[in-house]
This record gives structure tokens, sequence and C-alpha cells, in this order.
């Protein structure tokens, strides 16, 4: 058998309709911005592998870190112990996010991470003998798969077969251009009832929903409506994080800063699973008292993992070099320039650049569903051309490791150009 048919034996993959999937390429090795399968093929990883490796595959300087780490401790339980690494890694976190950020807790995922952020959200008022149970969110949000997460998600086909079984969450407008009033009104109109422990969003861009981005004066406006009202304001960064957007954070971008924030993916450049909630001291001081009852009773068995933390603080390391900030703009300036060449395309409705993130609209009739076939068209398109993407609906987007050359980001480009005569 194939190593291609023994996966199709034994393995579940995400997201996947099995029935009418394609057989899934085996990739077996990764450099830069590059994979390549068993049969040679190569492919430009053009979404970073699901947003999480900026600095390109099999990079050694997070690889040395890693080996170090494994090599002098690479786990010890956070119950009750602690380690340089953590302390190292929760220090620089500390300097480098909105100074409101002042303590972190550590879990395993994005989901985990937004879970936490609720669950502190929840219970900070509980611990108070505040009765506030409902939680704010943005329409087409998507803060993950785990039941409280999924619950904060506004795209319909992941949540569908559980509603009644979520947490209670009202949505808002995105606030994109044209839709700020509609959106401050409906979060001015929810806040006033206290009814609410928190207020969740995707600062600046909804990923999931297709790269939908709005102005960082409108979210600042929102978050000040929720803070009058104490209602607490959650920042998920899972995929805006560690310079995705052109700064480190989506929230470098505002005036006001969040109480919490969430943040993976890109955490450990791609390399182990780990996640952070980080918070305000007050917050913290929700849960800090002399009864036990009032601490926070979450954990996962690998919080604080000491490799993942080695993995994280290089992977900050390199953030911070100016060679990765200039690749970044480099990037940027790349996609501006194809912006430019291709928004009178006949067949492009909208195009929109933020730091390394560019995302196109086609122009077709009728709707296009999420996992449609239009989007399934693209996906074997870019694929056989040896570009990995993965578009949504009838939105195609680039969010490539930051290291990408020019030439790999043109080949992306014309293989776009291409796609669009195809359909
Ligand atoms: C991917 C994502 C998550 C979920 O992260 P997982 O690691 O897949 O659980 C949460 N929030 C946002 C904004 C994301 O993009």
């Amino acid at each position: 058998m194939t190593l291609s048919e023994k996966d199709t034996l034994y393995n579940w993959h995400p997201y996947t309709q099995h029935k009418t999937a394609f057989p899934h390429p085996v990739i077996i090795k990764g450099q830069g911005a590059l994979l390549w399968d068993e049969h040679g093929k190569e492919y430009v990883d053009a979404i970073a592998s699901w947003w999480v490796n900026p600095f390109g595959h099999s990079n050694t300087f997070i690889a040395k870190a890693i080996y170090a780490q494994l090599t002098q401790l690479e786990h010890v339980l956070f119950g009750g112990f602690t380690h340089e690494p953590v302390i190292q890694l929760s220090e620089k976190l500390s300097q480098i996010l909105p100074s409101s950020q002042k303590k972190f807790f550590y879990s395993d995922n994005g989901s985990t991470a937004v879970e936490v952020a609720l669950k502190c959200a929840l219970q900070y008022f509980y611990n108070k003998g505040e009765k506030r149970t409902k939680i704010i969110a943005f329409e087409n949000a998507f803060h993950g798969d785990t039941f409280g997460a999924m619950a904060a998600s506004g795209i319909s086909f992941f949540t569908d077969a559980f509603q009644g079984s979520l947490l209670e969450v009202v949505r808002i407008p995105v606030p994109t251009v044209g839709n700020e009033e509609k959106a401050i009104k409906a979060l001015e109109d929810l806040v006033k009832t206290e009814e609410y422990v928190a207020f969740i969003f995707e600062p600046l861009v909804q990923g999931a929903a297709g790269m939908v981005m709005y102005s960082a004066t409108v979210l600042d406006q929102l978050i000040a409506i929720a803070k009058k009202h104490q209602v607490f304001t959650i920042a998920d960064e899972v995929m805006t994080g560690f310079g995705k957007t052109g700064k480190n954070f989506a929230c470098d971008y505002l005036e006001q800063q969040p109480d919490m924030m969430c943040l993976s993916k890109a955490l450990t450049g791609g390399t182990i699973p780990m996640a952070i909630t980080s918070f305000t001291k007050e917050i913290y001081d929700g849960f800090y008292d002399d009864d036990t009852n009032k601490a926070l009773f979450h954990g996962h068995t690998f919080t604080a993992n000491p490799t993942g933390c080695a993995a994280a603080l290089a992977a900050i390391q390199l953030l911070e070099t100016e060679e990765m900030q200039e690749n970044i703009n480099q990037v940027h300036q790349q996609h501006l320039a194809f912006a430019e060449r291709i928004k009178t395309h006949h067949k492009v409705a909208s195009t929109r650049v933020l730091g390394v993130i560019f995302a196109l609209e086609i122009k077709l009739e009728g709707e296009h569903d999420y996992y449609g076939p239009l989007r399934n068209k693209l996906y074997s398109f870019f694929i056989e051309n040896g570009v990995i993407m993965r578009p949504v609906g009838n939105i195609i987007y680039i969010l490539p490791p930051y290291i990408i050359t020019d030439v790999q980001l043109e080949k992306i480009y014309t293989t776009i150009e291409k796609a669009l005569a195809s359909i």
C-alpha cells in the first residue's frame, strides 16, 4: 500500500468530507516557504501552513533552541513548579504586548486560549457575586472549535450541529467600511443591559471569514464602549499576532488596550503547539483571594511546556531582527503592487492588504459557499499548480511566511491570475 492509501485507511482529516475528498499529498520535506511531496513535486506554502509559520519551514535557529531545551529539561509539570524558559517568555511578552497585559496563562492551542479567556471573564463576575453570563462577538467570527470558542464563532456550518449546547453569545455586525455606526449602536444597546461579561473579537482582520478587515479607529470606539460598562474586551490575536498585520500585534494599531489577549499559531514559529492567554492585573486580582474556591481551576497537562517556551523565545528573537522586519515590509510592498496590478481585472470585485495579508474577492453571480464548488475548483487548481492556498467561498487570500522570496511570491500572484482566467 502507498503512504497515501494508508492515510486514507487510517486518518480522519480536519474539515474534510472524506467521501468526496481527493487523496492528500504526502509532504516529506519543508524548507523556507517551500514544501515537497513524496513524488518530488514542489509547493509554495502561500498560507504559512494555516498561518503558523512566519520564519520558514525547518528553521534551524528555532530547531537548535528546541534541541538544546529538549536535552536540558524537556518538560516538567507547571502545577507547583516553574522553570526558566517560561519565566523568560512571560517577561518578554510583558515587554512586547500592550502594557495592560501583566499576567500570562499557558495552554496548547488557539481554542484553549479562547476558552481560558471566556472562563476567566465568566468567573471574574461569579467571584464578585454579580450575575452576568453572556458574551458578545462579531458576526462571522472564528475563535476555534472547542465548545466555548465555538459558541463565540459565527460561521454557521462550523457550529450548526451544536446549537443548544453552547454558551449564550450575542452577535454584532462587523464594522467594515460603511457598517461602523451599525456595529457601534448594536454594542451600545447590548452593554447597557449589564448582562455581558466580555466582548471578544479578532482585531482588524477576521481570518477564517476570508481576511475581512475593519479599521483601528472603529475598534477603539467599540473597546471604549465596552470598557465604560465593565464588559471585558478580549483581543483574539491567534491569527494576527507576531507580525502578520505589519506590527507585532494588531492591537499595536489601537489607542485603547484590551483586557485579555489570545495568542497561538505563530507563537512558536510553527514548531510546537502552544498558546497563551494574557490578562490585566485587574482580572488576575479578581481571582486573588484567601478563598481557594476563587482560584482559576483550569489547566492542561502540557501547560507551559519548557520546549515550547524555548521555541517561542527563539521565534520572538527572529521576529525582532531588522532583517525579519524588512521581510515583512517587503512582502507588504509586493502585495500592494499586486493589488494595484489586479484590481481592474474584470473578475475582481475588491482587494485588501494589511501587513503580509492579501485578500481578493472574486466577482461572480450568486452565492458561494465556504466549502462550495467554486472554492473546491480553485483549491484544486492551486494544488495542481504547486501553490498551497485555501480559498473561502469567493475569496482568495495569501498569508505567506515572511521569508518568502520575490520569485516565490510572483509565482503565487501569476497562479492567481491563471486561476481567474480558468473560472
Ligand atoms: C485558528 C484560530 C483559532 C483557533 O486556534 P486552534 O489552534 O486551531 O485551536 C482561534 N482564533 C483565531 C482568530 C484563529 O485564527
